[in-house]
């Protein structure tokens, strides 16, 4: 039996889960669905990653105006798919922080995210007709970038660690209270997706960046939070061991001269015993084996995935 395409058939709602995390921080977790989040000012509310579509941000939004009424002075996008940047408008704030690469990305590549995501998790679209264009970062940096939240509250800091999930992850750190909303750079019992990505760096040194804020708590881009610092340190580490096996089944047979199909299937057999039961692991596999197959051959960049482009690795690999 051939399988379904991404998680086109993945349509059954998913439980939302609002967490307070300390005063003023909240995540919204989604049983393997994108997460968002949001943190207080002494005035003002920043949030953290848009959702698919205005109607789907406008929800979560619901869900946030029962703890706080302040107004929302900036969106923080960790990196540029557009399950995470294209329900911007509901949040109608004139600042939309990003990675200088993000940017970049959603200007060469941002269309064609759009087409191709919207046929990979349909469900996440809500009414794709309200989203009114493409998101457009107004702010944005290289490095570091920090807001101070005012009154007592400290300040948070949005960081690039280096490559990873795509050319410009960055995360939320909130030094006073140990949150780190991490992206899609760490995955908690979610399958890493790896179509956009930089595995030997990520695995690394970005990786090993992201562990050394010695986080307590910690949000991923999927997947529950992570409570406590086993936790953090699992979650980072199964997300490292993913990227490590991936590469090296995916290595071994584009070393020995082997087919695409080939490492696909070598990965599947790794990766399968600890990842198969975890939200959109078949989704992913795929296009996760095409891209590190990329960057052996060479390809630095990532190549830009369109919806025909999708269906013609679904075909090859899980076909
Ligand atoms: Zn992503």
């Amino acid at each position: 039996m051939s399988k379904s395409f991404a998680s086109s058939a993945d349509l059954a709602d998913k439980t939302e889960t609002l967490e307070v995390l300390d005063d003023g921080v909240y995540a919204l977790t989604a049983e393997g669905d994108p997460n968002v989040g949001a943190v207080e000012g002494e005035d003002f509310v920043v949030c953290i990653e848009a959702r698919a579509t205005p109607v789907a941000a406008r929800d979560w939004l619901e869900r946030l105006r029962e703890h706080t009424d302040k107004p929302i002075r900036y969106l923080v996008l960790t990196h540029y798919h557009a399950v995470r940047t294209l329900g911007a408008s509901a949040f109608g704030t004139p600042e939309i922080i990003a990675h200088d690469q993000t940017a970049a990305l959603i200007a060469e590549r941002g269309d064609a995210d759009w087409a191709s995501e919207l046929e990979r998790m349909p469900r996440l679209f809500r009414e794709p007709e309200s989203i009114p264009g493409l998101t457009w970062p107004t702010l944005t940096f290289s490095d570091r970038l920090t807001i101070p939240l005012g009154g007592r509250r400290g300040s948070l800091m949005l960081a690039y660690c280096g490559r990873g999930h795509t050319a410009g992850d960055i995360v939320v750190w909130l030094p006073w209270s140990g949150v780190l909303f991490a992206g899609d750079l760490v995955e908690s019992a979610a399958a890493p997706y790896t179509g956009d990505a930089f595995h030997r760096e990520w695995a690394a040194s970005t990786l090993d960046t992201v562990a050394g804020y010695g986080a307590q708590t910690l949000v991923g881009g999927r997947g529950a939070v992570a409570r406590g610092k086993d936790a953090v340190t699992a979650a980072i580490e199964q997300t490292r061991r993913f990227l490590l096996v991936l590469g090296g089944k995916v290595g071994a047979v584009h070393g020995r001269g082997g087919t695409l199909r080939e490492a696909f299937e070598a990965a599947h057999a790794a990766l399968a015993p600890t990842y198969s039961g975890w939200p959109i692991f078949e989704h992913c596999l795929p296009f996760n084996v095409q891209r590190c197959w990329d960057e052996l051959n060479g390809i630095g960049w990532p190549r830009i995935w369109t919806a025909e482009r999708d269906r013609e690795v679904w075909a090859e690999l899980q076909g």
